[in-house]
Parts: C-alpha cells; sequence; structure tokens
C-alpha cells in the first residue's frame, strides 16, 4: 500500500503532489510505458488527480501514447519565471520532452543535456494538486534515476516484466537498484506484462509465450508483492498507437485488467 510520502523541503514546487510513483523496467520493449500509460488513466477513471511525467528523454511514448504528439505545453509567468502548463489528455496531466524538442535530436544528446532537460521539466511544471505523479522511466538504470531519486522524494517503484528470462534479470537487477542504499525507494510491486496470449477463437485457452509463472516467482524470492498480469492482446498495441489507451474502456477485459492494477498500487 501506498503512503503519503513525506514532502521534502527542497521541493517545493510538487508540494501538492501527494504520491510520486517511478514505473520503471531493466529491459526495454518489455511494456513499461504501455504500462505506464495505462496505469494513469485508470486511476483518473477511478477519480484520482493523476500526473505523467515521461523521464524518457531518449525514447519519449507519452505525446504518441495519448495522441498528444502535436500539443505543446503553455507558459505562464509565475513570479517573472516561466512556468511550464502540463498537457492534458484523458483526465491525465502530461509532460514530455517529446513536447519541446525533435525526438531523434534528443537521441544524441549527452548524458549531461538529458539530465538538464529533465531537471528543468521537473522543476519548471506547474502540476497543481495531485495524488500521483506517475513516472515512466527509462529502461534500466542511468544517470536518469539518479535525477528522479535525487531531485523528487519517490513514494515508491512499480517494476514492469515480461516473464521471460532476460527480462527477469534485468528486472531483478532494476529492483536491487531501487532497494539499494544509494537510491532507498520502496518498490511497490512487480508487474507482469505480456504473460499469455489468447486467440479470438480459443478463448479458453492461454498460451504463455514468453513462459509461465516467471514474475510471481520472482517476486516471492524477492518478498515483492506482485501487483498484476496483463496478457499480450491486439487493442492494447492498437491502443497505444492510436493514442488511445485500452484503460479508456474499463468495462472490456484489458480495461478491467488495467483498473484492477491500478487498485493494486494505490
Ligand atoms: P517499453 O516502454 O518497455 O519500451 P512499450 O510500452 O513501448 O515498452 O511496448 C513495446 C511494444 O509492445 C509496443 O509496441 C506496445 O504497443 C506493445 N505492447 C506492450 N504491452 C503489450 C500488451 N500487453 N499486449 C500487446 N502489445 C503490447
Amino acid at each position: 500500500k501506498v503512503k503519503p510520502r513525506q514532502v521534502k523541503k527542497e521541493e517545493p514546487l510538487l508540494s501538492g503532489v501527494k504520491n510520486v510513483v517511478a514505473v520503471a523496467s531493466g529491459k526495454g520493449g518489455v511494456g513499461k510505458s504501455t504500462v505506464t500509460s495505462n496505469l494513469a488513466v485508470a486511476l483518473a477513471l477511478q477519480g484520482f488527480k493523476v500526473g505523467l511525467l515521461d523521464a524518457d528523454i531518449f525514447g519519449p511514448s507519452m505525446p504518441k501514447m495519448f495522441g498528444t504528439e502535436d500539443a505543446r505545453p503553455m507558459l505562464e509567468k509565475v513570479d517573472g519565471k516561466d512556468r511550464i502548463i502540463p498537457v492534458e489528455k484523458y483526465g491525465v496531466k502530461l509532460l514530455s520532452i517529446g513536447y519541446f524538442v525533435n525526438p531523434e535530436d534528443a537521441l544524441v544528446w549527452r548524458g549531461a543535456m538529458a539530465t538538464n532537460a529533465l531537471k528543468q521539466l521537473i522543476g519548471d511544471a506547474l502540476w497543481g494538486d495531485l495524488d500521483y505523479l506517475m513516472i515512466d522511466m527509462p529502461p534500466g538504470t542511468s544517470d536518469i534515476h539518479l535525477t528522479i531519486v535525487q531531485t523528487l522524494a519517490l513514494t515508491g517503484a512499480v517494476v514492469v516484466s515480461t516473464p521471460q528470462e532476460v527480462a527477469l534479470a534485468d528486472a531483478r537487477k532494476g529492483i536491487s537498484m531501487f532497494q539499494g542504499k544509494q537510491i532507498d525507494v520502496p518498490v511497490l510491486g512487480l508487474v507482469e506484462n505480456m504473460a499469455w496470449f489468447t486467440p479470438a477463437e480459443l478463448p479458453d485457452n492461454k498460451y504463455y509465450i514468453f513462459g509461465e509463472g516467471g514474475c510471481k516467482r520472482l517476486a516471492e524470492s524477492l518478498n515483492v508483492p506482485l501487483l498484476g498480469q496483463i496478457p499480450i492482446v491486439q487493442s492494447i498495441r492498437e491502443g497505444g498507437d492510436e493514442g488511445l489507451p485500452s484503460a479508456l474502456q474499463p468495462d472490456t477485459i484489458t480495461g478491467m485488467a488495467f483498473s484492477q492494477l491500478a487498485e493494486a498500487v494505490v
């Protein structure tokens, strides 16, 4: 369960934010951004005030996943300083480097430039009052992770993995990074994405394409909760590409999976 975090003195800009939750993965491509976007929408549908910071500076996905590629955040002068107003879609306040620069330009940035850009996104944003600020972290472990934990007081981290061995090995590293002395952020739990596939013509069958039970075993061995399992579903991929997260339809099987996940996180 997420406990209200202690607001640190050095971050008055986020004083209206009750919980900051990082969504991370060891390996890339396991569906971290897909899970983050759907989790944010599911939380918003459940009545929470939600923001989402896309910290994946080298591969920002949120503008596309929310169908906001053309959006440009407005600026507002507060005490003589330009502050960034997040873009709002589906009840979620969004900020991504993708709203400011061509993603191909950010790809060739040196680490320090990426870190500075992220610090600016965090420091200059006007998030207002939020119950949850979700952070879509870059894959793996990087400077960006250190910047996030040094700049924001994280309530906890959610780690996404597929049940495949190579993904699990990296998820284990990700979890130990959060639990390490340097970072020391509580791991709220593990989400198993792409857990199985059920063909439309065989609705009672589950095919464990990436292996069965991998995240459950990892969660047990590290003594962290398994928060949920999301199957491989074509409509989840399509929703991501079309900027219409599946969680927007909480009555469908996939929408329900994300709303249950949101309930497990709060
Ligand atoms: P990451 O953020 O870990 O790099 P993404 O969220 O970008 O991963 O997902 C990688 C690809 O897999 C995307 O094309 C996405 O649409 C797809 N995908 C993610 N999760 C699922 C799922 N549960 N079912 C179907 N496709 C998925």
